[in-house]
């Protein structure tokens, strides 16, 4: 009886697996200009959470890195809208 149960189990874990799209990975281009390989559920999104433009530009600070003259990717909930790291220091 145990024996039945475990191989329905099995089967049943096997199926789902095969249905999941394993080799679904982001479709956005990290700062190096290579694809995101990072895995997502197509399902619901192309992108990961750091690529997803609905969620990426939320709380984002308004600062400049100055390393790749880039936007600063940190969120941030101060009301300036820069991160710790680019929030005017006279305040
Ligand atoms: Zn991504
Ligand atoms: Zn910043």
């Amino acid at each position: 009886m145990r024996k039945k149960y475990l191989l329905i189990g099995l089967a049943m874990g096997s199926l789902s697996f095969g249905q999941t799209k394993v080799d679904s990975t982001c479709v956005g281009i990290t700062t190096k200009n290579t694809n995101c390989n990072i895995k997502v559920n197509v399902d619901s999104t192309k992108y990961c959470h750091w690529h997803d433009p609905a969620k990426i530009n939320v709380n984002r600070c308004n600062g400049i890195s100055k390393s790749t003259k880039n936007q600063c990717k940190l969120k941030t909930k101060d009301e300036s809208g820069f991160c710790h790291y680019h929030r005017p220091k006279n305040k």
